[in-house]
């Protein structure tokens, strides 16, 4: 399973593991969590925290816990929660029985609240947002205590049940924890625990009317299920004394805050607020688009999870925030498909050819290798006959200089099958365009050589026009155009949308065989790239997406790299 191929690079978070297991800090246990918000579907920056959070449990002979840190109800959604478990499956882990809910906990929070309130160490406070704000001062300028702050245990511990109890407007008044307004950290500067919010939970329903808020739900949740390691990013490094005063003043289990670096990707956003409004504005066909650095989105391109999992281990991690070329992604792909998918040969513009002394009602199986990187993935037969499709960019009337592929009077092999010279070209009256192509064959050639020695320089892929199956194919690019979206320019991300990131191709013609591929198989079109049958495919009609070109940019980079420094 995937745990196996996780054991490799060592970091300095599995350094840190190891030495609290040989100094028996947490009894030998490893507990970690993983802990969405379900408010939008799970992306690359996410797979690599879940391998992470699941890798080093597994390792370590540990548990790790998926937990929806569900705690905002206006922004979470039933849907979130499916996909989010759907996803983490998918990648190949496993929380067993350890499935939890932040909201599950309510209960417990509430209680932990009001024994900070009778410790003194919590307040019900009266300022408006606008007001709390104003109050809290800037990174140079020390906050303001609120006149609320010295209220006494009796009327806090009374105000706060009458939050609950629903007397109270939303944001009439808050709960906030009684720290220092001069702490050179924001964070501890009273941050808030409670907000009234009169709002139905997707699993709580309309029991509560406060809502506890993420630091204070956060380190609590992680102290219940008895976390040993919270590994979290970076951006929570300043909250991390938060997490500790809370966990302290309750006097509870405390588990250890560990910060990373997310993940960026070029060419990408990773924001959720960016994607749900890629989505909701229509920008993209849905979360699970293609295009979109979804965990689903990628699915129905056709990466794999071995391929996800390979490049969130070599990536590997740091403490300083940095963005990763999509190229590596890209590559981990390729790397992973090139090894285990069957070749096919699909005419994405076809253009029509016929072969002028091929016998009319003749057909040929011919025989084609399924992977000549894997002789144990066999052969299959491919049909030829007298009008076959070509690729309407493999014939070219005045060919230019480096150009080898056909033109009039020029000889080319037809993979696995024969040697075609051109000697006749149809147009269109009216337009000029190429329509067909009049060849002839050699039947001396039959697999692809000539028994007289003679070479060609060109071999380009086919179908059989009468058995061929007629299909649309998708092909995606970046879906930005600008490394960093929104960043270079300064406007809008949305501005840096790539217009062309799709290409839908009608009237593609691909052969027999892939009439009988199945949702989500990938193959590789011989010169074309890779492809992933999609879901929106109908029996009469296969709709392929590309999942990679077979320009492998990063290979390059690698190679530039190699020969600058030997
Ligand atoms: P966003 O800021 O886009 O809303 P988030 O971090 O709030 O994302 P969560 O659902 O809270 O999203 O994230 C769940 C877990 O995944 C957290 O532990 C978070 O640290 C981790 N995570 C989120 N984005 C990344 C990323 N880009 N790289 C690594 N880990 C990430
Ligand atoms: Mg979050």
């Amino acid at each position: 399973m995937a745990n196996q191929e996780l054991t490799q690079a060592p970091n300095f978070i599995r350094a840190i593991v190891e030495e609290d297991i040989k100094t028996g800090k947490w009894g030998g246990r490893v507990v970690t969590r993983f802990p969405p918000e379900p408010n939008g579907y799970l992306h690359i920056g996410h797979a690599k925290s879940i391998c992470l959070n699941f890798g080093i449990a597994a390792e370590y002979g540990g548990t790790c816990h998926l937990r929806f840190d569900d705690t905002n109800p206006t922004k979470e959604e039933v849907e979130y929660v499916q996909s989010i478990q759907e996803d983490v499956k998918w990648l190949g882990f496993d929380w067993g029985e350890h499935l939890y809910y932040a909201s599950d906990y309510f209960e417990q929070l509430y209680d932990c609240a009001v024994r900070l309130i009778k410790k003194g160490s919590a307040y019900v406070c009266d300022l408006s947002p606008e007001e709390i704000r104003e109050y809290r001062g800037t990174l140079t300028k020390p906050g303001r205590e609120s006149p609320y702050r010295n209220r006494s245990v009796e009327e806090n511990l009374d105000l706060f049940a009458r939050m609950r109890a629903g007397e109270f407007p939303d944001g009439a008044r808050v709960l906030r924890a009684k720290i220092d307004m001069a702490s050179g950290n924001i964070n501890l500067r009273d941050p808030v625990m409670y907000r009234i919010l009169h709002a139905h939970h997707h699993r709580t329903g309309d029991k509560w009317c406060i809502y506890p808020l993420y630091d204070f739900t956060h380190c609590i949740s992680d102290s219940i299920e008895r976390i040993t390691h919270s590994i979290c990013t970076l951006e929570f490094e300043d909250h991390r004394p938060l997490y500790d005063w809370f966990l302290d003043e309750l006097q509870v289990y405390h588990p250890q805050q560990i910060e990373f670096a997310r993940l960026n990707l070029t060419y990408t956003v990773m924001s959720k607020r960016k994607l749900v409004a890629l989505v909701v504005e229509g920008h993209v066909r849905g979360w699970d688009d293609p295009r979109m650095p979804t965990i689903s989105g990628m699915r129905r391109r056709g990466f794999s999870p071995q391929s996800i999992r390979k490049f969130c281990e070599v990536i590997g991690l740091a403490k300083r925030n940095s963005t990763v070329d999509v190229a590596l992604l890209e590559h981990c792909v390729r790397e992973d498909l090139n090894r285990c998918v069957p070749r096919a040969m699909a005419v994405l513009r076809p253009l029509r050819v016929v072969l002028v002394n091929y016998p009319e009602d003749q057909v040929e199986q011919l025989e084609a290798v399924n992977n000549p990187e894997d002789p144990s993935m066999g052969t299959r037969r491919v049909p030829f006959s007298k009008v076959l499709y070509i690729e309407r960019d493999d014939f070219r009337e005045d060919p230019p200089k480096q150009f080898y592929r056909l033109s009039l009077g020029r000889e080319v092999r037809l993979r696995y099958g024969y040697y075609i010279t051109c000697v006749g070209v149809v147009k269109d009256e009216h337009s000029g365009e190429v329509t067909e192509l009049h060849c002839t064959y050699d039947p001396e050639t039959r697999g692809g050589s000539s028994p007289d020695g003679r070479k060609v320089k060109a071999t380009l892929h086919w179908v059989s026009a009468a058995h061929a199956i007629e299909a649309e194919v998708r092909l995606y690019e970046h879906l930005f155009l600008v490394p960093n979206p929104g960043e270079e320019r300064g406007g809008d991300f949305k501005e840096d949308l790539n217009p062309k990131s799709l290409v839908v191709l009608d009237g593609c013609m691909v052969e027999p065989a892939l009439g009988d591929a199945r949702v989500g198989s990938v193959y590789q079109f011989e010169r074309q790239g890779y492809f992933c049958l999609d879901p929106d495919s109908s029996p009469s009609k296969p709709v392929f997406n590309r999942t990679a070109t077979l320009r492998d940019t990063w290979a390059k980079i690698e190679k530039g790299m190699q020969r600058s420094s030997s």
